[in-house]
């Protein structure tokens, strides 16, 4: 079952001569239950790329699809979860309150919620700081905060666009080794962009970003 696939897609910021192509002819398809790593350098096109995989960003050209997600972009938004560089939690809302947020605009009974906050948090090794406020934790520890948040929606596809990259190299460690573990558990696909070989190392399968343009397998630098 194919999560999401880009068909022939690019994407142009701009226009004339100034015109950037982020992303150029990109085609690939990450499986249910795939484990990838998009490496390249800074300005390569990773973040455009996992964007329009989250269709945050539309395609110039070539098409975006989730073919083993529902059809409606609503529901298929609540399975696609997203991890960005900097946790943006509520500063007024404790740990359990900012896991939770998202589930409670959606709706869900609040003991579903309760239940679901509880697993998250305990999967990203977090639990003991439920009544914390972000204010009160450590950079390391708000970024898998925001991991446990996109996790209590039990997405199947979980996108992380360089989840480490203001962490230092332990708390970096701590929270992939969360994403991994939180991903498997739901069985979610996860997609990490990064810059860094130590974070793609852990990751199964390796892509690589130069100049917008993507390759499925690893290129000697
Ligand atoms: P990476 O994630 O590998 O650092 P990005 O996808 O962020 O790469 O950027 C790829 C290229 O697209 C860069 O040249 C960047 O400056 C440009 N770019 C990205 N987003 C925008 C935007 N919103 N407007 C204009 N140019 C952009
Ligand atoms: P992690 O706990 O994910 O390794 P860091 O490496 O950022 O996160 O922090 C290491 C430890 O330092 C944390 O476990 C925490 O106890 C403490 N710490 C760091 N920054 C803060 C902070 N702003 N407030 C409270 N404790 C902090």
């Amino acid at each position: 079952e194919i999560m999401v696939a880009c068909d022939d897609v690019s994407r142009t910021y701009g226009t004339g001569p100034s015109a950037v192509v982020a992303v150029h002819g990109t085609t690939c398809t990450v499986p249910a239950g795939a484990r990838i790593a998009i490496a390249g350098p800074s300005g390569s096109g990773k973040s455009t790329l996992l964007h329009l995989m989250a269709a945050l960003e539309r395609p110039t050209r070539g098409k975006v699809t989730w073919p083993g997600l529902p059809v409606t972009a609503d529901t298929r938004a609540h399975l696609i979860g997203v991890v960005f560089q900097s946790p943006s939690l509520v500063p007024a809302l404790n740990v359990a309150e900012n896991t939770g947020l998202p589930l409670v605009i959606a709706g869900v009974d609040r003991s579903e919620v309760a239940r679901r906050v509880a697993e998250a948090l305990e999967l990203v090794d977090v639990a003991e700081l439920a009544a914390k406020l972000p204010e009160e934790i450590s950079g390391g520890q708000a970024q898998r905060v925001a991991v446990a948040r996109v996790l209590a929606r039990r997405p199947r596809l979980v996108l992380a666009d360089e989840p480490t990259g203001q962490l230092d190299h332990a708390a970096g460690r701590r929270l992939l080794d969360a994403l991994l573990a939180a991903t498997d558990h739901v069985q979610a696909a996860l997609v990490v962009t990064t810059h860094d070989n130590a974070v793609a190392d852990r990751l199964d399968t390796h892509w690589t970003m130069r100049e917008g343009r993507l390759f499925t397998a690893v290129v000697q630098s």
